[in-house]
């Protein structure tokens, strides 16, 4: 698999003009952001097409050539395509998949800050992501548009002085890493000046779509920093990790970060044992230990990924069978209310009850 991934990289990087190499944000622009420009790239059957563009217009395709690269060639079923390919079943309308499933409307004290959880905050870095995963859900979010400014993010800084009890902050997104090193490297400085912060959290999904992202200018602000650092990757699949990953992976732990990973169970992608054992222990050869199985957020648009629950448990309980205990991901559920993420099977006989 993984010599089949190197060609692939290589081919792709030879018709588009050596797209891989070195500047990431030249390979952010340069996403492809059309859906017949996708199909045509993976020679797909022209009946996808439709379908692709229906999805399209409810939120907008986005594939980095280094992710597609690692995708096989006329397998409309490939697991990495599944998650970027709008399909015509994302236009139905499914009860019980909602706009903002999460709630987080309601926990912004502040513009970029969401403080659900009694210790650790989220900021929302940036409103772009380096791929647009269909069953995100933010795809409702036009995030873009609010991303603070310079005198709101003192704002945050002084929320976050005046609170002892927050002693994490976890830059998220959209994709943080989309975001600059200048402001990032400024907001970081910032942030380890706060005596009560220990730890700093990336959520991220770039090292994996565009490993270049991990450069020295990241490499640097991230390493200097004295908070502790944690990274938690977003990979689904185990084709996902090619060299390039595994390459970044090497870099950040370097760097002095911990790197954990986080999975969404999605149908038609990684919802048998065979596949989420692989991921595992790709994930750990790679230096990651997998952290989170997420089931899938009721959002509008991407009921067709859904499992339900009990085949959920079932599958972890055959995957618990196949590994280390130390590569079993915690399979969990986001309640908006609860404190914290819930665990699955929920002990209360009314899942979702909160
Ligand atoms: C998931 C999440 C966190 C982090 O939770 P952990 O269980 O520590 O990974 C923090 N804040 C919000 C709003 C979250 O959704
Ligand atoms: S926020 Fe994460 S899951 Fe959602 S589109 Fe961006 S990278 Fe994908």
């Amino acid at each position: 698999m993984i010599t089949r991934s190197v060609n692939r990289v290589q081919t792709v990087a030879s018709d588009q003009g050596g797209e891989h190499s070195g500047d990431w944000r030249r390979q952010l622009a340069g996403a492809i952001r059309d859906p017949e420009v996708l199909c045509e790239a993976l020679g797909l059957d022209a009946a996808w097409l439709p379908g692709a563009q229906a999805g399209h217009r409810l939120f907008k395709i986005r594939v980095p050539h280094a992710y597609l690269a690692r995708m096989r060639r006329g397998d409309p079923f490939d697991p990495l395509l599944r998650q970027v390919l709008p399909i015509d079943r994302e236009t139905d309308a499914v009860e019980g998949f909602v706009s903002d499933p999460l709630e987080e409307a309601e926990h912004r004290p502040l513009p970029g800050l969401i403080h659900k959880y009694a210790n650790r905050v989220l900021l929302i870095v940036s409103g772009a992501c380096a791929v647009n995963c269909r069953y995100c859900f933010r795809r409702h979010f036009p995030y873009a548009d609010n991303t603070p400014s310079r005198r709101e993010w003192e704002a945050v800084l002084d929320y976050l002085r005046s609170r002892p009890e927050i002693n994490e902050v976890i830059l998220s997104g959209g994709d943080p890493l989309a975001s600059s090193d200048e402001r990032l490297g400024w907001l970081v400085e910032r942030l380890g000046g706060i005596a009560h912060l220990q730890r700093l959290r990336i959520h991220t999904r770039l090292p994996v779509v565009i490993p270049d992202r991990v450069d020295p200018g990241l490499l640097g602000w991230l390493a200097a920093s004295r908070l502790q650092k944690v990274v938690v990757l977003h990979v689904n699949h185990a084709n996902e990790i090619d060299p390039a990953v595994r390459h970044a992976c090497a870099r950040l732990r370097e760097a002095g970060a911990t790197l954990l990973n986080q999975s969404v169970l999605l149908r038609g992608v990684n919802d048998d044992v065979d596949t989420l054992a692989e991921l595992s222990e790709t994930l750990f050869a790679a230096g990651v230990l997998p952290y989170y199985l997420h089931v899938l957020d009721p959002v509008a648009g991407a009921a067709h990924f859904d499992v339900p629950d009990g085949e959920a448990v079932e599958l972890v309980e055959r995957l618990r069978a196949r590994l280390a205990g130390f590569l079993m991901p915690r399979l969990v559920r986001e309640v908006p209310g609860e404190r914290s993420k819930t665990p699955l099977p929920q002990r209360s006989a009314q899942p979702g009850s909160s």
